[in-house]
């Protein structure tokens, strides 16, 4: 047994492990014999971050590994062998004992050998499916065992939105995009005051990279991941305290997700709007000021736009995606995706609610451009929900690294974007939602007209635009309650 298990604790868990597998379970073990030519390798460093859908286990590796992984149950167990291999050497050891399990579903981890084999027990809380792919080196890290827990039946966003509410959504969504293609849309139900579903406008708000993709550094360490998710939850506080909003985060802490995934996380909680938070570096420390982006099927409009679309596009060859998806692939699935007329309205969309960020942002801080850039990132491209990628400002100006630091100026970020994203949805609310509730009352409340629609009722209408019945009455020179269809009410002053 080599020195890492030498100090006492250890060697009492090794003992323990030993007779354990001298168990019952033993006899499963003799499949897992590996060939004498099995690539051997010395675990460097363990890594892991919790999501609230899933755990991941990243082993460091100085050369690549096979291993094997299986379950046990009673109690839930995971066990993981790597072929041939060993821990680096002691401080590697209790970085495994110290490693932060809190929410992970692991209880513990042991380490012992089996065979010639690397021997890693997990100990755990739940029932977890495990999946396992191997990474080949990058600019960040060496070869890597990756390890996903996956928690069955949990969701992959914090405190998802309402079944209901995103039904209704969903509807709407889905009215929105027939009407646009000049197909038949059922007749709209007539939303009458007091069953006006008065939905609230779901923004998911995306901080970029985390876990094992930092992003860009700051020349004072300053990590983009996690300056990105502190103001992503300043932005989700402030549209929580907005009525008529509520906000969603893709992710709520320190875990990777693939590019792909934050989009399909928009979509399952049928967001009316995602917005990406970057705070990127550029390869040299002059570029300063904030930027926004909408997605392009033309190619970049700057080269700067080209660029940072280039560095946010490489971020699943960091963050480690187990896949055979190439970014060719993507670029492909992207120009095929832009052809839909749905995907221009989504983009106008898109770049509406943009001018209105950018206009925010350039009274707090200069722009990097005045206009709305546009260029090909991946995270952009949902053909149904309108998305921007805000671009904080610039990590490598040492200047901007301090600034993007301080909470007093996370908070003027946030407050830009949810300003900007606020006017935009005040402007153009969705039918269903409070904001088109409350402006139909407001238009109402300062007199005017109303035109009959089919259900309504006078007592209703009255109702709705804070009148009494007999001042409707008296202004439309009524004497009975009946309303026809298309009728005009002349509304008086409430
Ligand atoms: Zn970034």
């Amino acid at each position: 047994m080599p020195e890492i298990v030498s100090d006492s604790p250890r060697t009492r868990v090794t003992r323990r492990l030993r007779r354990w597998l001298a168990g019952g379970i033993a006899c499963s073990l003799v499949s897992f014999v590996f060939a004498p030519q099995a690539l051997a390798a010395k675990v460097e460093n363990l890594r892991l971050w919790t999501a609230p859908d899933h755990t991941r286990l990243v082993f460091d590796l100085d050369s690549a590994a096979t291993a094997k992984i299986f379950s046990l149950d009673n109690p839930e167990r995971l066990v993981i062998d790597l072929a041939g291999s060993d821990v680096a050497n002691a401080a590697v050891s209790r970085k495994f004992e110290k490693l932060n399990l809190e929410g992970s579903a692991v209880k513990s981890i042991r380490t012992g050998h089996q065979g010639n084999d690397l021997r890693v027990v997990l100990d755990l809380t739940r029932k977890v499916n495990p999946k396992d792919f191997t990474l080949a080196p990058n600019a960040k890290y060496g070869n890597r065992l990756v390890v996903d827990l996956e928690f069955p039946g949990e969701s992959a966003v914090e405190n998802p939105i309402d079944p209901i509410e995103a039904r209704i959504r969903e509807q709407e969504q889905l009215a929105a995009k027939r009407k646009l293609k000049g197909e038949p849309v059922a007749a709209a139900p007539n939303i009458k005051a007091s069953t006006h579903p008065k939905r609230d406008i779901i923004i998911a708000i995306d901080p970029g990279h985390g876990g094992e993709d930092p992003g860009a550094s700051g020349p004072g360490g300053t990590k983009e991941k996690d300056v990105v998710l502190k103001i992503g939850k300043r932005l989700k506080r402030m549209f929580d305290a907005q009525p008529g909003f509520k906000a969603i985060l893709t992710r709520n802490s320190d875990y990777y997700i693939p590019l792909r995934k934050r989009t399909e996380i928009a979509r399952e909680q049928k967001a009316d709007f995602f917005v990406s938070i970057h705070a990127d570096a550029f390869n040299s420390p002059r570029p300063h000021g904030s930027s926004v982006f909408a997605l392009s099927s033309r190619g970049a409009t700057s080269e700067t736009a080209r660029w940072l679309a280039a560095t946010e596009n490489r971020a699943d060859l960091i963050g480690g995606v187990d896949g055979n998806l190439s970014l060719n692939d993507k670029d492909e699935m992207l120009r095929g995706v832009l052809l839909d007329l749905t995907m221009t309205a989504t983009l106008n969309d898109s770049l509406a609610a943009g001018s209105g960020v950018l206009a925010n942002l350039g009274r707090m801080n200069t722009l990097h451009k005045r206009r709305v850039e546009q260029a090909g990132f991946v995270v952009l491209k949902s053909p149904d929900i309108p998305s921007l990628l805000v671009e904080t400002g610039f990590i490598s100006n040492p200047k901007e690294e301090r600034s993007l630091n301080s909470a007093a100026y996370q908070e003027k970020l946030a407050r830009s974007i949810f300003t900007g994203l606020e006017n935009h949805f005040e402007r153009n609310p969705p039918p269903s939602s409070l904001l088109a509730w409350r402006r139909d009352q407001a238009r109402g409340g300062k007199g005017g007209e109303y035109r009959i629609k089919s259900g309504d009722t006078l007592s209703e209408v009255a109702q709705r635009h804070s009148v009494s019945v007999s001042a409707l009455k008296r202004a439309n020179d009524m004497s009975g309650n009946t309303l026809r269809v298309g009728q005009v009410l002349k509304i008086p002053r409430g």
